[in-house]
């Protein structure tokens, strides 16, 4: 089986200036992840170091850049799943984790549980000789700037409205079949302490299977929960039947890109959400789709070329 990578780093109003930005670290997280499946390594550790490499870019919204909450603080989301168990290991709202990802990878191999919050979350990181950090370093100037624009609580509407967002994520298929996705995120701008959005919930912002595919998704938290984004995606490629008819008359090439882009008109339509999702069908077919202005993501193409987008 060949090996397949496709990452992103959001889906928002990303602007022209900040567009070299995002596909900067799109390019990192690609090489990162490529690395390792290049050379006939785990999907779960080519996930494991694209979202490493994306969270530890400060202009994408998870890990060291993140957005700040009401009150001033990082408060990160992040899961990752493997496809072949149907096992996820999931964090939410911890403080003083530099890579969240590697914090959900070790609940995923080492916890009977499939997701750990806030202080209890943290207490399990240091259980497992996984460093806290100080959560000051995860702040960035334009985070804190950003931050003080938007103190009230109107002003925080119109911020998320703008939604210059991302979240990252990456779904990897190895040479030997395995498909794993994975997400984190620093959540929306402004966000009430507390609030946790889609991005670390299974089905929701996340889901692999390596019987229909693997799925990140991005944009409005409030909305892809409501139709379970990851999860109709998973579903839709397990059996494309359930497309809707005229996409598969004069829809998209794959059936892959079909299924992505019928998830983000049912987001629209169902849930008045906009947002955007990467996939993988289970022979490694990458395909994505958005409905914000624009979407950070990238894959590998067969010849084993980076294709970057926008
Ligand atoms: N989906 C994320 C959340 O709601 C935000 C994003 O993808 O930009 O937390």
């Amino acid at each position: 089986m060949r090996a397949s990578l496709i990452v992103h780093g959001g889906a928002g109003n990303i602007p022209e200036n900040a567009a070299a930005d995002f596909r900067r670290g799109v390019r990192a997280g690609l090489e990162a992840g490529w690395e390792v499946l290049s050379q006939g390594g785990a999907a779960i550790d080519a996930v494991e170091a694209a979202i490493v490499a994306l969270e530890e870019d400060p202009a994408l919204d998870a890990g060291v850049g993140s957005h700040l909450n009401r009150d001033g603080h990082v408060q990160l989301d992040a899961i990752l799943m493997d496809g072949v168990t149907l096992k996820a290991g999931a964090v939410a709202a911890v403080e003083r984790i530099r890579n969240p990802i590697r914090l959900a990878r070790m609940v995923l191999e080492k916890s009977e549980h499939m997701m750990l919050v806030g202080a209890g979350a943290e207490q399990f990181a240091t259980e497992h000789g996984l460093r806290l950090c100080d959560p000051e370093k995860l702040v960035t100037d334009s985070a804190r700037q950003e931050w003080r624009k938007t103190r009230t609580k109107r002003a925080t509407k119109e911020a998320v409205a703008q939604e210059p967002c991302g979240t990252v994520g990456a779904v990897a298929m190895d040479e030997r079949g395995n498909l794993v996705a994975g997400t984190s995120t620093g959540g929306t701008r402004g966000k009430h302490p507390g609030r946790v959005g889609d991005s670390p919930l299974i089905g929701c912002g996340c889901y692999a299977d390596s019987k229909a595919g693997g799925i990140s998704c991005t944009g409005y938290g409030e909305g892809i929960m409501k139709i379970v984004m990851a999860k109709m995606a998973a579903d839709l490629l397990r059996d494309p039947r359930v497309l809707p008819a005229h996409r598969k008359k004069r829809g998209p090439a794959t059936i892959a890109q079909a299924v992505a882009d019928a998830c983000i008109r049912i987001l629209e339509r169902r849930a008045h959400a906009t947002g955007g999702l990467i996939l993988m069908d289970r022979e490694g077919r990458p395909a994505a789709a958005y409905s914000t202005p624009r979407m950070a993501y990238g894959y590998v193409d067969p010849s084993g070329r980076f294709v970057i987008v926008p």
